[in-house]
């Protein structure tokens, strides 16, 4: 079975992305689980979220993969803004058990100079804080394509994250095509490769989601600009063999591709024609 959807605005709440999801051929989707300016967020209406996992058992979605917001930056060098991403996060993860057994993916963060050592720490001593025994949620870490001071823009800093957070199995990673080809992965013509070694130095077991893009620029720029399916430097066959690898079979595909909704719903029927159901 392909799990396929995209990003979707969660502005009317989870039934409307349920629906439009089904508009477009989807059966899971991405959504921010709150405005990335800070403030609080809105409350969860459980009538919604009723009606929403009705429309998902019926049309047997998968997991969905919610994004938490890019300005939360767990090793920021300000302790203010270190503590905006560690309530942000405290306060999503319980506002998303309304929707139990999800994936909540976010972006490591941004060293800003103090180092990459350092900025390992700041993750996972959050991820200390934050992360309980009784979550249903798994948090993703995102690969990162290294723009910046970037953490996570190889498999080995994502490694040492998760090495000293205690809850491993509250944790897993979100593979991002477009970051993993700009960070220097060569899955055009080393999808195996990438793999074994993304086994050996995390275990393939943690990858529990797909970010579905290409990208922009050639492999290793560290840049991350999204391009659509088969327009950028990765090209549409190698993110054919991406959803068909027998590693990856099964896990949810999200496009971040830079579309309008009819735009997001060709790329589904496109992958969906070239994915083989065996
Ligand atoms: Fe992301
Ligand atoms: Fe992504
Ligand atoms: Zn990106």
């Amino acid at each position: 079975m392909l799990y396929i959807g995209c990003h979707l605005s969660s502005s009317k709440g989870y039934q409307a992305m349920g629906r439009q999801a089904v508009d477009i051929d989807a059966n899971t989707f991405a959504f921010f689980t709150r405005n990335p300016r800070g403030g609080s967020a809105k409350a969860i209406d459980m009538d919604d979220v009723k009606r929403f996992l009705e429309l998902s058992d019926e049309k047997c979605f998968g997991k969905l993969v919610a994004h938490a917001p890019y300005t939360m930056n767990a090793c920021a060098a300000d302790e203010n803004i270190r503590r905006f991403a560690r309530e942000a996060m405290a306060d999503d993860l319980k506002r998303i058990e309304a929707t139990p057994g999800n994936y909540y993916n976010f972006h490591p963060g941004s060293h800003v100079k103090q180092g990459a050592d350092v900025g390992i720490e700041l993750i996972s001593k959050q991820l200390n804080d934050v992360l309980t025994e009784e979550q249903s949620t798994i948090v993703l870490l995102e690969t990162m394509a290294g723009k910046g001071s970037e953490v996570g823009r190889n498999f080995g800093e994502l490694r040492e994250i998760i090495d000293r957070t205690q809850l491993k199995n509250k944790l897993g990673v979100c593979f991002d095509t477009c970051h993993v080809w700009d960070g220097g992965y060569d899955i055009v013509n080393d999808l195996d490769g990438v793999l074994e070694e993304f086994d050996r130095i995390i275990g393939i077991d943690m990858l529990k989601a797909i970010h579905l893009n290409d990208s922009m620029n050639p492999c290793g720029a560290h840049k991350d600009r999204h391009a659509k399916i088969g327009e950028g430097h990765i090209g549409a066959d190698a993110l054919i063999n991406v959803i068909n690898h027998p590693k990856l079979r099964g896990l949810p595909v999200i496009l971040e591709t830079p579309n309008d909704i009819d735009g997001y719903a060709n790329e589904i029927k496109f992958l969906r024609e070239n994915y083989s159901d065996n």
